[in-house]
């Protein structure tokens, strides 16, 4: 167990995961939200981050942060951003 710092709210916590335990919960709400979102729509009309953020309700920061990890590897280049 390490002492990090929230990616998403930026407070300290102690844990192996990214973000803090209240964090977590929205994280993990969001990132089945956008995977919904995924299936369910036609994401090579997405163009830009902003877009996808506009159209999920998920902001930028943490849909960058989602394409980052791991689980969203082969999402981030179906979707081709920047
Ligand atoms: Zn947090």
């Amino acid at each position: 167990m390490e002492f990090k710092k929230c990616e998403r709210c930026g407070c300290f916590f102690t844990s192996n995961d990214n973000v803090c335990y209240n964090c977590l919960t929205k994280d993990k709400f969001e990132m089945s939200k956008f995977k919904n979102f995924v299936e369910e729509n036609n994401i090579s009309n997405i163009t830009s981050l902003n877009d996808l953020s506009i159209q999920t309700g998920i902001s930028s920061k943490n849909l960058n942060r989602f394409l980052g990890y791991d689980d969203f590897n082969e999402l981030a280049n179906q979707i081709n951003l920047k």
